[in-house]
Protein backbone atom coordinates (compact mmCIF):
# COMPACT_ATOMS: atom_id res chain seq x y z
CA UNK A 1 0.00 0.00 0.00
CA UNK A 2 1.68 3.32 -0.87
CA UNK A 3 2.09 5.53 2.16
CA UNK A 4 0.87 9.05 0.84
CA UNK A 5 1.85 12.65 2.36
CA UNK A 6 -1.67 12.79 4.13
CA UNK A 7 -1.09 9.25 6.06
CA UNK A 8 2.21 10.60 7.41
CA UNK A 9 0.30 13.66 8.65
CA UNK A 10 -2.74 11.73 10.02
CA UNK A 11 -0.24 9.62 11.58
CA UNK A 12 1.87 11.63 13.30
CA UNK A 13 -0.76 13.81 14.67
CA UNK A 14 -2.24 10.39 16.36
CA UNK A 15 0.77 10.23 17.73
CA UNK A 16 2.05 13.33 18.65
CA UNK A 17 -1.15 15.00 19.65
CA UNK A 18 -0.45 15.88 22.64
CA UNK A 19 2.72 17.78 21.38
CA UNK A 20 5.59 15.39 23.43
CA UNK A 21 4.99 12.17 25.49
CA UNK A 22 1.35 10.36 24.43
CA UNK A 23 0.32 8.26 27.29
CA UNK A 24 -0.50 5.67 24.99
CA UNK A 25 1.94 4.61 22.31
CA UNK A 26 0.28 3.68 18.88
CA UNK A 27 2.16 1.93 16.39
CA UNK A 28 1.17 0.27 12.99
CA UNK A 29 2.72 -3.29 14.71
CA UNK A 30 1.38 -6.03 15.40
CA UNK A 31 -0.49 -5.60 18.64
CA UNK A 32 -3.25 -8.76 18.91
CA UNK A 33 -2.68 -10.88 22.45
CA UNK A 34 -0.32 -13.97 21.38
CA UNK A 35 0.80 -16.39 24.35
CA UNK A 36 4.74 -15.46 24.33
CA UNK A 37 7.67 -17.64 24.98
CA UNK A 38 11.10 -16.10 25.10
CA UNK A 39 13.31 -17.19 22.34
CA UNK A 40 16.10 -18.70 25.09
CA UNK A 41 13.62 -21.03 26.52
CA UNK A 42 12.38 -22.91 23.26
CA UNK A 43 16.54 -23.13 22.85
CA UNK A 44 16.74 -24.41 25.69
CA UNK A 45 14.01 -26.92 25.59
CA UNK A 46 15.77 -28.16 21.80
CA UNK A 47 18.71 -29.23 24.17
CA UNK A 48 20.48 -26.21 22.11
CA UNK A 49 21.18 -23.71 24.65
CA UNK A 50 24.08 -25.12 25.93
CA UNK A 51 26.24 -25.60 22.83
CA UNK A 52 25.43 -21.84 21.65
CA UNK A 53 27.23 -20.86 25.59
CA UNK A 54 30.20 -23.20 24.53
CA UNK A 55 30.41 -21.65 20.91
CA UNK A 56 30.38 -18.21 22.72
CA UNK A 57 32.98 -18.75 25.15
CA UNK A 58 35.07 -20.57 22.90
CA UNK A 59 35.68 -16.76 21.23
CA UNK A 60 37.28 -15.95 24.28
CA UNK A 61 40.39 -17.89 23.54
CA UNK A 62 41.53 -15.45 20.37
CA UNK A 63 38.92 -12.83 20.59
CA UNK A 64 36.84 -11.77 17.42
CA UNK A 65 34.20 -11.17 19.13
CA UNK A 66 33.76 -7.74 17.08
CA UNK A 67 34.52 -6.50 13.92
CA UNK A 68 37.92 -5.26 15.96
CA UNK A 69 39.19 -9.18 15.78
CA UNK A 70 42.01 -8.62 18.05
CA UNK A 71 42.74 -11.71 18.33
CA UNK A 72 43.82 -11.87 22.09
CA UNK A 73 43.70 -14.68 24.69
CA UNK A 74 40.93 -13.13 26.90
CA UNK A 75 41.06 -16.60 29.05
CA UNK A 76 44.50 -15.82 30.33
CA UNK A 77 43.89 -12.40 30.97
CA UNK A 78 44.83 -10.71 27.67
CA UNK A 79 42.95 -7.40 26.98
CA UNK A 80 42.26 -6.32 23.41
CA UNK A 81 41.06 -2.89 22.56
CA UNK A 82 37.53 -3.03 24.63
CA UNK A 83 40.02 -3.69 27.02
CA UNK A 84 37.64 -5.93 28.76
CA UNK A 85 38.20 -9.16 31.08
CA UNK A 86 36.80 -12.61 30.93
CA UNK A 87 34.13 -11.74 33.37
CA UNK A 88 31.39 -9.12 32.95
CA UNK A 89 31.73 -5.64 34.66
CA UNK A 90 28.48 -3.84 35.22
CA UNK A 91 28.72 -0.06 36.09
CA UNK A 92 24.77 -0.52 37.14
CA UNK A 93 21.30 -2.07 36.70
CA UNK A 94 18.01 -0.70 37.39
CA UNK A 95 14.72 0.03 35.77
CA UNK A 96 15.53 2.72 33.09
CA UNK A 97 12.16 4.74 31.93
CA UNK A 98 14.25 6.71 29.68
CA UNK A 99 14.04 4.37 27.02
CA UNK A 100 11.61 3.91 23.79
CA UNK A 101 8.23 4.00 25.21
CA UNK A 102 7.30 0.19 24.24
CA UNK A 103 10.00 -0.82 26.23
CA UNK A 104 9.43 1.20 29.17
CA UNK A 105 5.59 0.15 29.38
CA UNK A 106 4.43 0.98 33.45
CA UNK A 107 7.18 -0.32 34.92
CA UNK A 108 10.88 0.30 33.06
CA UNK A 109 12.90 -1.93 31.06
CA UNK A 110 15.68 -3.82 33.27
CA UNK A 111 18.84 -2.20 32.11
CA UNK A 112 22.02 -3.58 32.81
CA UNK A 113 25.09 -0.75 31.68
CA UNK A 114 28.17 -2.74 31.04
CA UNK A 115 31.46 -1.52 31.48
CA UNK A 116 33.95 -1.02 28.34
CA UNK A 117 32.93 -0.62 24.40
CA UNK A 118 34.53 -2.28 21.46
CA UNK A 119 33.41 1.10 19.35
CA UNK A 120 34.29 4.17 21.92
CA UNK A 121 32.81 7.13 20.16
CA UNK A 122 34.59 10.25 21.12
CA UNK A 123 31.01 11.69 22.20
CA UNK A 124 30.06 8.97 24.15
CA UNK A 125 27.77 10.42 27.45
CA UNK A 126 28.43 7.71 29.03
CA UNK A 127 32.34 7.90 28.59
CA UNK A 128 33.23 7.15 32.23
CA UNK A 129 31.57 3.73 31.78
CA UNK A 130 32.66 3.14 28.34
CA UNK A 131 35.98 4.53 28.03
CA UNK A 132 37.33 4.44 31.65
CA UNK A 133 35.79 1.23 32.33
CA UNK A 134 33.90 2.41 35.66
CA UNK A 135 32.23 -0.94 37.10
CA UNK A 136 32.85 -3.78 38.81
CA UNK A 137 33.89 -7.17 37.88
CA UNK A 138 31.59 -10.08 39.11
CA UNK A 139 30.60 -13.57 37.93
CA UNK A 140 27.83 -14.96 35.44
CA UNK A 141 25.89 -16.47 38.00
CA UNK A 142 25.81 -12.74 39.72
CA UNK A 143 24.48 -11.86 36.43
CA UNK A 144 22.09 -13.71 36.04
CA UNK A 145 21.18 -12.83 39.48
CA UNK A 146 20.67 -9.19 38.48
CA UNK A 147 18.30 -10.15 35.45
CA UNK A 148 16.18 -12.25 38.08
CA UNK A 149 16.50 -9.21 40.52
CA UNK A 150 15.32 -6.96 37.71
CA UNK A 151 12.43 -9.43 36.67
CA UNK A 152 11.28 -9.42 40.15
CA UNK A 153 10.88 -5.65 40.39
CA UNK A 154 8.36 -5.71 37.87
CA UNK A 155 10.77 -5.08 34.56
CA UNK A 156 9.09 -5.96 31.32
CA UNK A 157 12.52 -6.62 29.64
CA UNK A 158 15.61 -7.28 30.13
CA UNK A 159 17.97 -4.63 28.35
CA UNK A 160 22.09 -5.15 27.64
CA UNK A 161 23.54 -2.16 27.18
CA UNK A 162 26.93 -2.52 25.26
CA UNK A 163 27.11 -6.26 25.59
CA UNK A 164 28.90 -6.73 22.43
CA UNK A 165 32.50 -7.74 24.13
CA UNK A 166 30.90 -10.23 26.77
CA UNK A 167 28.30 -11.94 24.95
CA UNK A 168 29.42 -14.90 26.02
CA UNK A 169 29.23 -14.13 29.73
CA UNK A 170 25.23 -12.59 28.82
CA UNK A 171 24.64 -16.26 27.26
CA UNK A 172 25.63 -18.15 30.32
CA UNK A 173 23.98 -15.69 32.65
CA UNK A 174 20.65 -16.53 30.57
CA UNK A 175 20.75 -20.31 30.51
CA UNK A 176 21.44 -19.72 34.23
CA UNK A 177 18.98 -17.42 34.75
CA UNK A 178 16.44 -19.33 32.80
CA UNK A 179 16.59 -22.04 35.18
CA UNK A 180 15.83 -19.84 38.00
CA UNK A 181 12.56 -18.95 36.60
CA UNK A 182 13.32 -15.99 34.08
CA UNK A 183 10.99 -15.34 31.39
CA UNK A 184 10.91 -11.42 30.18
CA UNK A 185 12.21 -11.17 26.21
CA UNK A 186 16.03 -10.01 26.31
CA UNK A 187 16.93 -6.80 24.71
CA UNK A 188 20.44 -6.60 22.83
CA UNK A 189 21.09 -2.52 22.76
CA UNK A 190 24.38 -2.78 21.26
CA UNK A 191 26.22 0.28 18.74
CA UNK A 192 25.55 -1.80 15.60
CA UNK A 193 29.16 -2.16 15.30
CA UNK A 194 28.76 -6.52 15.54
CA UNK A 195 29.76 -9.14 13.39
CA UNK A 196 27.57 -10.88 11.33
CA UNK A 197 28.75 -14.66 12.49
CA UNK A 198 28.42 -13.46 16.32
CA UNK A 199 24.59 -11.87 15.43
CA UNK A 200 24.20 -15.45 13.45
CA UNK A 201 25.31 -17.07 17.32
CA UNK A 202 22.36 -15.11 18.87
CA UNK A 203 19.67 -16.25 16.62
CA UNK A 204 16.62 -18.22 19.09
CA UNK A 205 18.05 -16.44 22.01
CA UNK A 206 17.38 -12.16 21.51
CA UNK A 207 13.53 -11.34 20.73
CA UNK A 208 14.61 -7.54 20.60
CA UNK A 209 17.63 -5.88 18.90
CA UNK A 210 18.24 -2.24 19.77
CA UNK A 211 20.96 -1.12 17.71
CA UNK A 212 22.04 2.03 16.88
CA UNK A 213 23.24 3.32 13.38
CA UNK A 214 25.46 5.73 14.04
CA UNK A 215 26.98 6.76 10.52
CA UNK A 216 27.01 6.28 6.92
CA UNK A 217 30.33 7.27 5.57
CA UNK A 218 33.19 5.70 6.69
CA UNK A 219 35.48 8.07 6.71
CA UNK A 220 32.89 10.19 10.25
CA UNK A 221 33.03 6.75 11.28
CA UNK A 222 36.74 6.67 11.71
CA UNK A 223 37.23 10.02 12.64
CA UNK A 224 34.49 10.10 15.51
CA UNK A 225 34.88 5.62 16.48
CA UNK A 226 38.06 5.12 17.31
CA UNK A 227 39.36 4.54 13.60
CA UNK A 228 35.78 1.95 12.86
CA UNK A 229 36.04 2.85 8.82
CA UNK A 230 34.24 -0.29 8.57
CA UNK A 231 31.37 0.24 10.81
CA UNK A 232 28.84 1.51 8.03
CA UNK A 233 29.32 -1.80 6.08
CA UNK A 234 29.73 -4.20 9.08
CA UNK A 235 26.37 -2.40 10.62
CA UNK A 236 24.83 -2.83 7.50
CA UNK A 237 25.31 -6.88 7.45
CA UNK A 238 24.25 -7.03 11.27
CA UNK A 239 21.17 -5.66 10.89
CA UNK A 240 19.76 -7.19 7.56
CA UNK A 241 20.75 -10.46 9.86
CA UNK A 242 18.50 -9.21 12.97
CA UNK A 243 15.62 -8.45 10.93
CA UNK A 244 15.82 -11.90 9.09
CA UNK A 245 15.88 -13.57 12.86
CA UNK A 246 13.39 -11.21 14.69
CA UNK A 247 11.03 -9.32 11.96
CA UNK A 248 9.78 -6.14 12.63
CA UNK A 249 8.65 -4.97 15.84
CA UNK A 250 5.68 -7.08 17.77
CA UNK A 251 4.21 -5.63 20.50
CA UNK A 252 2.03 -7.60 23.10
CA UNK A 253 -0.13 -6.71 25.99
CA UNK A 254 -0.47 -3.12 26.56
CA UNK A 255 1.67 -2.31 23.71
CA UNK A 256 5.07 -3.65 25.15
CA UNK A 257 7.46 -5.14 22.93
CA UNK A 258 7.87 -8.66 22.83
CA UNK A 259 9.92 -9.24 19.59
CA UNK A 260 11.41 -7.68 16.55
CA UNK A 261 14.30 -5.11 15.38
CA UNK A 262 14.25 -1.02 16.82
CA UNK A 263 16.71 0.95 15.45
CA UNK A 264 18.11 4.04 16.72
CA UNK A 265 19.83 6.65 14.95
CA UNK A 266 21.00 9.91 16.11
CA UNK A 267 20.81 12.61 14.72
CA UNK A 268 24.41 15.09 14.33
CA UNK A 269 24.93 18.83 13.96
CA UNK A 270 26.27 19.33 10.18
CA UNK A 271 24.63 15.98 8.73
CA UNK A 272 27.49 14.25 10.26
CA UNK A 273 25.40 11.03 10.45
CA UNK A 274 24.40 11.23 6.86
CA UNK A 275 20.82 10.62 8.30
CA UNK A 276 19.50 10.72 4.36
CA UNK A 277 21.49 7.75 3.21
CA UNK A 278 20.56 6.19 6.47
CA UNK A 279 16.85 6.38 5.78
CA UNK A 280 16.98 5.88 1.90
CA UNK A 281 18.90 3.03 2.92
CA UNK A 282 16.34 1.49 5.34
CA UNK A 283 13.51 2.56 2.89
CA UNK A 284 15.00 0.35 0.14
CA UNK A 285 16.63 -2.70 2.18
CA UNK A 286 14.04 -3.15 5.18
CA UNK A 287 9.98 -3.20 5.10
CA UNK A 288 8.76 0.41 5.45
CA UNK A 289 7.58 -0.48 8.88
CA UNK A 290 10.73 -1.24 10.52
CA UNK A 291 10.52 0.54 13.54
CA UNK A 292 12.92 3.68 13.89
CA UNK A 293 13.84 6.34 16.46
CA UNK A 294 15.28 9.52 14.90
CA UNK A 295 16.87 10.78 18.13
CA UNK A 296 17.15 14.40 18.60
CA UNK A 297 19.15 14.56 22.34
CA UNK A 298 22.66 15.02 21.09
CA UNK A 299 24.60 16.79 23.08
CA UNK A 300 28.34 17.88 23.18
CA UNK A 301 30.46 15.00 25.71
CA UNK A 302 33.46 14.06 26.24
CA UNK A 303 36.46 14.99 23.55
CA UNK A 304 33.03 16.33 20.96
CA UNK A 305 34.81 19.77 22.24
CA UNK A 306 37.77 19.51 20.40
CA UNK A 307 36.00 18.92 16.88
CA UNK A 308 34.05 22.12 15.40
CA UNK A 309 32.18 19.66 13.09
CA UNK A 310 30.08 18.34 16.34
CA UNK A 311 30.91 20.83 19.16
CA UNK A 312 27.21 22.13 19.16
CA UNK A 313 23.68 20.37 19.50
CA UNK A 314 21.28 19.77 16.37
CA UNK A 315 19.53 22.47 15.68
CA UNK A 316 15.58 22.35 15.23
CA UNK A 317 16.04 22.55 11.20
CA UNK A 318 18.33 19.77 11.19
CA UNK A 319 15.77 17.37 13.08
CA UNK A 320 12.78 18.53 10.91
CA UNK A 321 14.95 17.96 7.99
CA UNK A 322 15.39 14.06 9.31
CA UNK A 323 12.00 13.56 9.43
CA UNK A 324 11.03 15.28 6.52
CA UNK A 325 13.72 12.91 4.90
CA UNK A 326 11.47 10.03 6.28
CA UNK A 327 8.69 11.56 5.34
CA UNK A 328 10.25 11.90 2.10
CA UNK A 329 11.22 7.78 1.85
CA UNK A 330 8.26 6.92 3.10
CA UNK A 331 8.94 5.16 6.49
CA UNK A 332 5.89 4.49 8.47
CA UNK A 333 7.28 3.25 11.56
CA UNK A 334 8.52 6.27 13.71
CA UNK A 335 9.46 6.21 17.47
CA UNK A 336 6.13 8.36 19.23
CA UNK A 337 8.90 10.59 20.88
CA UNK A 338 10.94 11.43 17.59
CA UNK A 339 7.01 12.56 15.85
CA UNK A 340 6.44 13.80 19.34
CA UNK A 341 9.50 16.49 19.04
CA UNK A 342 8.83 16.92 15.28
CA UNK A 343 5.13 18.22 16.01
CA UNK A 344 6.22 20.24 19.19
CA UNK A 345 9.38 22.12 16.91
CA UNK A 346 6.23 22.70 14.03
CA UNK A 347 3.94 23.95 16.57
CA UNK A 348 6.52 26.79 18.02
CA UNK A 349 7.40 27.69 14.55
CA UNK A 350 3.53 28.58 13.61
CA UNK A 351 2.47 30.14 17.21
S1 LIG B 1 35.45 -7.82 22.03
FE1 LIG B 1 37.20 -6.58 22.72
S2 LIG B 1 38.98 -7.93 22.67
FE2 LIG B 1 37.34 -8.93 21.51
S3 LIG B 1 37.68 -8.36 19.38
FE3 LIG B 1 36.27 -6.85 20.21
S4 LIG B 1 37.51 -5.15 21.01
FE4 LIG B 1 38.87 -6.93 20.70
Amino acid sequence: MKFTRRDFIKNSFLLGSSFLFPPIPVYPAEKKEIKWIPAYEKLETEGKLAQRVKQAYAFFENCQLCPRKCGVNRQKGEKGFCRSPIKPMIFSYHPHFGEELSLVGEKGSGTIFFSHCNLRCIFCQNWPISHEGKGKEIKDEDLADVMLKLQSMGCHNINFVTPTHVMPNILNATRIALKKGLHLPLVYNTSGYERLEIVKLLEGIIDIYLPDFKYMDADKAAKYSAGASDYPEVTKKAIIEMHRQVGVLKLGHQGIAIRGLMIRHLVMPNRTAGTEKFIKWVAETLPKNTYINMMPQYRVEYKAYDYAEIARGITAQEFLEAMDWAEKYGLTNLDPQSVAVRNFYHHRRSS
